[in-house]
């Protein structure tokens, strides 16, 4: 299927439609990012790419991070990490914290905040250095040697990350973060403030479209049932209080960032990345959300 007609459709029909939503200006540095910034990218299973607007500009990768950090996660501890975090959906905020008291500091999914913190602090448990451990992985499956963190985005959620700091204090409270909490936000805010192209998300996010192997790897991140289970995840916990939404709306597993990227994949056919920076009132993308609504209707492609 040749989707340059389809995604050019949207871009054009979106492009002026940028007056919903807001930056996430919570975090000062992200205030400053172009609000008019608007690309799409789609690398089909075969390597086949399909692009329009600014798919080809940095932005910060902000939660999308998360599930490259369960992947990670996985292929080192397997399914224990289900003994500390769960997979249901949190009907919550992203950055809320009153399930984690009555919940006794066990995260319902490693997509909110809280859930990306103890993957955190597994990562900083198991991996010697794990910044520079995370950021060659990251290179690695988006073909970017050059990859970087943003140290001014890191330094700048940490000025502000009050709420992340309480949901790890009292993730720590109940025992469920092993290391100090300052090295685990410190890890956190990093794994955020890394900076991807649409093009190199899609790349990233391959793997989930074929079942761990990809085109560029030399071998497959994790197993087909592993893939699998993390897609699930994303199709019900991949947009917080939202994902219902996205899949009643969208119909695929994806995954949302406050720096307004949406990725998502159709598995066995493509990864599909949208970014646009203003953000509806539940942190996602609203060009994004409606950009990969019009694209599943209009092409009539869905995991359903
Ligand atoms: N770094 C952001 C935060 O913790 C990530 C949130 C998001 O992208 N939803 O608030």
């Amino acid at each position: 299927m040749d989707f340059s007609l389809v995604l050019n459709e949207i871009h054009d029909k979106l492009k002026n439609r940028n007056s919903e939503g807001k930056l996430a200006a919570y975090i000062p540095e992200l205030a400053k990012v172009d609000p008019c910034k608007f690309g799409i990218h789609l690398l089909s299973t075969d390597g086949k790419e399909y692009c329009v607007g600014d798919y080809n500009e940095k932005f910060s990768i902000q939660s999308v991070s998360k599930v490259l950090s369960l992947s990670l996660v996985m292929s080192i501890i397997g399914e224990k990490v289900w003994d500390r975090i769960g997979v249901e959906p949190s009907g919550n905020p992203f950055n809320s914290i009153v399930q984690l008291e009555y919940e006794k500091g066990k995260p319902r999914n490693p997509f909110i905040n809280a859930g990306a913190l103890v993957l955190a602090d597994i990562l900083v448990t198991h991996l010697k250095d794990p910044k520079k451990e995370f950021l060659n992985y990251l290179r690695i499956l988006s073909g970017n040697k050059n990859l970087q963190y943003n140290e001014k985005v890191a330094k700048s959620e940490k000025s502000v990350g009050y709420k992340n700091a309480s949901l790890a204090n009292m993730i720590k409270s109940y025992g469920n973060i092993e290391n100090d909490v300052d090295v685990v936000l410190d890890f956190y805010f990093h794994q955020c403030s890394i900076e991807m192209t649409c093009a190199e998300m899609s790349k990233a996010f391959l793997p989930f479209a074929t079942h761990g192997e990809a085109y560029h790897l030399p071998e497959p991140i994790l197993t087909k049932s592993r893939v699998k289970r993390i897609n699930a995840v994303m199709l019900s916990c991949g947009f917080y209080d939202e994902s219902g939404e996205f899949a009643y709306k969208v119909g695929l597993p994806g995954k949302s960032g406050v720096g307004g990227g949406i990725v998502a994949v159709q598995p066995d056919q493509f990864s599909i990345t949208v970014w646009s920076p203003k953000l509806n009132e539940k942190g996602n993308s609203v060009l994004g959300m409606k950009a990969l609504e019009l694209f599943t209707t209009k092409t009539g492609i869905s995991i359903f």
